[in-house]
């Protein structure tokens, strides 16, 4: 039996381990998919471990995204770019660092919400490493401009910064924020308004009555299935996409980075939607 693990701290609240496993499940592939709680210390002996022969590869998510770059033998050049990885391979032993939030993004953007990004106004919300592979996707898309509002500026600033070669991107301060009524796509990439221990999920990213006037509104927290931004967004009559689509695709760039297969984005969406409502 082959291997792919996740490297998370905490590990107990991820889906991925049951969307993956259904979608090796479905294929009848002998892969087995475990979350590891792996806290910063132990991180470095888990990364070695993906060496062995029986593993294919891992997830790397919070708080690891970044740390666990130095530990690699390669970056690809999007990983490099976003400067943050969710995704290794094990090459016969290389380790290659991959990063599968913006493709997910991407098509979960284009494929679930039918929402093609070229050439549009897009606020985008948060500067953290979710952040970041979205400003990546939106920018690489073709967006007309787009804009970044943090809590902490300065990585607003530190991001938009670092993606201007990609296209039009400047930070938004928090008077600037009218802005994004002209918006036509609006993205939560904060972690405002998720159900998880000691936050309060009734909270938005965004101050009370501010909204776009038309646009897309995506939210990729996924749980609960809609967040305060969404339930405001849905009661003023917008489009609105929460985070599961942009799980499932992430999962489905990484299973083929993987194996080389294609998974079932319809198999892991409901084994999704299943582990959800499960609690
Ligand atoms: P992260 O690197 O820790 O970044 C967190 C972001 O949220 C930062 O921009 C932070 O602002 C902001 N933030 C946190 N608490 C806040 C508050 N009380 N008020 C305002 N802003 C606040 O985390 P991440 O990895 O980017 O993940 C962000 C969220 O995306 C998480 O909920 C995660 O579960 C979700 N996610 C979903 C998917 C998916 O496939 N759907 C994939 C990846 C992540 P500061 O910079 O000011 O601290």
């Amino acid at each position: 039996m082959k291997r792919v693990y996740l490297l998370a701290h905490p590990a107990g609240h991820s889906l991925s381990p049951q969307v993956q496993n259904a979608a090796f499940a479905q294929l009848e592939m002998d892969v087995c998919y475990e979350a590891l709680d792996v806290p910063p210390a132990k991180l470095e002996a888990a990364v070695e471990r993906l060496r062995d022969e029986e593993v294919l590869g891992a997830n790397v998510t919070v708080p690891h995204k970044l740390r666990v770059m130095p530990l690699l033998d390669e970056l690809t050049a999007a990983a490099e770019t976003i400067g943050a990885v969710n995704t290794v391979i094990n090459d016969e032993g290389w380790l290659l660092g991959h990063n599968t939030d913006a493709p997910g993004f991407f098509r979960a953007l284009t494929e679930a919400a039918h929402f093609d990004p070229v050439g549009k106004r897009a606020v985008l919300l948060g500067a953290g490493g979710a952040a970041r592979a979205v400003a990546y996707a939106l920018l690489s898309a073709g967006v007309a401009d787009l804009s970044i509002y943090n809590r902490t500026f300065e990585k607003a600033q530190t991001l938009a910064g670092a993606l201007s070669e990609l296209g039009a991107v400047r930070a938004l301060r928090a008077g600037e924020l009218e802005a994004l009524e002209r918006a036509e796509l609006l993205i939560n990439a904060t972690s405002v308004g998720m159900e998880h221990e000691g936050q309060d999920p009734d909270c938005s990213p965004l101050p009370p009555g501010l909204l776009p006037r038309r646009a897309l509104v995506c939210d990729i927290v996924y749980r609960p299935a809609r967040s305060r931004l969404l339930r405001d967004a849905a009661a003023a009559g917008l489009a609105v996409q929460n985070g599961l689509p942009m799980l499932v695709y992430q999962g489905v760039e990484s299973f083929r980075a993987w194996t080389g297969r294609e998974a079932s984005a319809k198999v892991m969406l409901e084994a999704a939607r299943g582990a959800l409502s499960r609690g």
